[in-house]
């Protein structure tokens, strides 16, 4: 088996290690990821530079590094870098979870999507991030583990090309992860924060306030069930078509709108 890994943290990131460490006895690993951290890339590509890749020895292994986003990453690995094709891609670990709308800013999670716009089965690994914190080595090794046994299980009832899964791991707390969930993804809005720094008759200048938090009112979902310490595991596609509004709209009579 061939797997492909990335992330959005940068392949210096010590998540990405973990990952590779966790899966390393699995397959034929090889790692390519961006050559630095690209956290709400989302599903960017570069059009208008050419992308470079480096090889560099990361803590005993091989790594490849591309100067572009996650998506050029994996685009770049699938079609060019690997010596075959990908049985497997995986995406992280990532500091900070992706749940919710967070999805669409993810480039953690638009690294798995590439992949699974390819043919090839993805799972994109994010590991929660206490407020006001960090996680350490012992930290992602943990979440390694976790992130290695999901994976057995998803390969073990079949994984196939175009699969694209998101799994959260929460944040290390006593009792945490409390166990494991199989849940949709949040579409509560986030509360969000532009804060003015600075102010002149030229320009204003605002910075988002990262630390944002869901909204309430809503359960079983990616982003309640993540806080509540559970492990989630949401089936993800990238094909953004509303079947039900699909459906609907070609029942209308379009032909007075003329053309
Ligand atoms: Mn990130």
């Amino acid at each position: 088996m061939r797997i492909l890994i990335s992330n959005d943290d940068g392949v210096l990131a010590p998540g990405i290690a973990a990952l590779r460490h966790a899966v390393a006895d699995m397959a034929d690993v090889t790692v390519v990821a961006p050559d630095s951290p690209q956290s709400a890339a989302g599903h960017g590509i570069t059009v208008h530079n050419p992308l470079t890749v480096r090889r560099l020895d990361i803590g005993g292994f091989e790594a490849m590094s591309v100067d572009g986003r996650p998506a050029d990453c994996v685009r770049l690995a699938i079609k060019e870098l690997l010596d075959g094709p990908a049985d497997l891609v995986l995406s992280g670990i990532n500091a900070g979870a992706n749940v919710g709308i967070n999805v669409f800013y993810s480039g953690t999670v638009a690294a798995a999507a590439e992949a699974a716009m390819l043919g090839c089965p993805a799972v994109a690994f994010s590991a929660a991030v206490p407020t006001g914190g960090s996680l350490s080595d012992d930290d992602f090794a943990q979440s390694g583990k976790i992130c290695r046994q999901v994976l057995e299980k998803l390969i073990s009832i079949g994984l196939v090309g175009g699969d694209l899964i998101n799994v959260n791991i929460p944040v290390p707390a006593e009792g945490n992860p409390r166990g494991l969930r199989v849940v949709p993804q949040s579409k509560a809005e986030v509360e969000d924060v532009y804060k003015l720094q600075e102010k002149n008759d030229t320009h204003r200048r605002y910075r988002l306030e990262m630390e944002y938090k869901f909204a309430p009112g809503e359960t079983e979902t990616d982003v309640t069930d993540l806080a509540a310490g559970y492990v989630t595991v949401t089936p993800l596609h990238f094909d953004m078509t509303e079947h039900n509004r699909l459906t609907e709209l070609q029942k209308q009579t379009w032909a007075n709108i003329r053309m």
